[in-house]
């Protein structure tokens, strides 16, 4: 896997000095041509594929990403410390991104669902939000990207999930600018009760499954619940310090997009997770993206066996979040002054992932603004 190291000056990225040809395949801004290229045609490829209007214009979306927001936003969920479903941080928390989302013109709505833990019975009443960009043309068919909001182990829960949650709510703002159209819709969903068992996803997927496609009331023209067309989940992004730990972020650290080999939709999901990779080598600019097939305790399994879904991490689960490769996970250090610039960096990069592969998926534009 091809390496992009980056040096920061003042807050600057510097992109490497590489070579014209290893920038174009890179994805990244190649400047002027060289003088012994210009004019040859089909010399600004990736992978043998000519760049495209249609590539430009998603780079001009995805440029709209702003790391100082993506930073902003994490350290406001931090505020709520680690979160826990069923305490008073929780309720805040969601409260909180739902002022967020309707500060940037989103109707947010709620679902609610009942919560018995494994030990005790009692029924339960929990919350969680979602919101919509909706579609102009197929306003009924939605990807959905997702992250969960509760978290545990008594501290901040910065990078599960807050890392997750703060990059969902970035692509939001992104989309929700007045001058971006979008063909198809996009969902926002910020999972509760994920650290129990999945329970918050689960119950969307329960109570909404059925409600797909359906236009409500008859010939309004709205739709509920657009028919699924995919599920992106983002759970702990900024942590690759390798395996066994190192101190600092590794040069080498990627973004991993997981899909579960063993569901019905395994091979939808493995497509999906290819537009993904496709779209961090054209639009992520500081790490590269890795593909697996063992996605595993997060809330896109609750989606695994009905629609094309996958997970993006910092680390596969399995095989390292696992066996220790994050020594913050469910630990009171899961702080946001636990993390550097280096590691903020790395969800940001699958921030520009996931909103470049979504943007393409359902044909977003810049269109001039009355
Ligand atoms: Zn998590």
């Amino acid at each position: 896997m091809q390496r992009r190291t980056c040096m920061v000056i003042a807050g600057l990225i510097v992109p490497p000095l590489l070579p014209f040809a290893a920038q174009a395949q890179a994805g990244g801004a190649p400047g002027a041509r060289p003088a012994s290229q210009a004019g040859v045609p089909g010399r600004n490829v990736l992978g043998g594929v000519p760049m495209t209007a249609t590539d430009s214009n998603l780079k001009g979306i995805v440029s709209r990403l702003d790391f100082q927001s993506y930073k902003t936003l994490l350290k406001g969920l931090t505020q709520f410390g680690d979160r826990e479903q069923g305490t008073q941080r929780n309720a805040d928390a969601i409260d909180w991104i739902e002022a967020q989302l309707r500060s940037w013109g989103y109707t947010v709505e709620r679902l609610k669902y009942i919560y018995r833990s494994r030990t005790d019975s009692t029924p339960q009443p929990r919350e969680e939000v979602y919101a919509t960009k909706i579609g102009r043309s197929v306003p009924g068919e939605m990807y959905i990207v997702g992250a969960h909001m509760d978290g545990r182990g008594g501290g901040e829960a910065a990078n599960d999930d807050g890392s997750g949650t703060a990059l969902v709510m970035e692509i939001a703002r992104v989309l929700a600018s007045a001058d971006i159209q979008t063909t198809r819709s996009v969902r926002f969903a910020l999972w509760n009760n994920e650290e129990t068992g999945l329970n918050g996803a689960r119950a969307y997927v329960e109570q909404r499954a059925p409600l797909q496609g359906i236009e409500n009331p008859r010939g309004s023209g709205r739709y509920p619940e657009p028919k699924w067309l995919g599920m992106i989940q983002h759970d702990m992004m900024m942590w690759d310090h390798g395996l066994p730990v190192q101190w600092q972020q590794t040069l080498d650290a990627d973004v991993d997009i997981e899909f579960q080999l063993n569901s019905a939709k395994a091979a939808e999901s493995s497509q999906l997770a290819l537009t993904l990779l496709n779209a961090n080598r054209l639009f992520a600019t500081d790490y590269p993206a890795v593909m697996s097939n063992s996605m595993s305790n997060t809330d896109s399994g609750a989606f695994q066996d009905l629609v094309a879904a996958v997970s993006l991490r910092e680390n596969r689960r399995l095989y390292e979040t696992g066996r220790g490769a994050n020594p913050h996970w469910h630990q009171p250090t899961d702080l946001f002054v636990s993390f550097t610039d280096a590691d903020f960096r790395l969800g940001f990069n699958a921030a520009q992932t996931t909103l470049g592969a979504v943007a393409r998926l359902v044909e977003a534009r810049v269109v001039p603004t009355p």
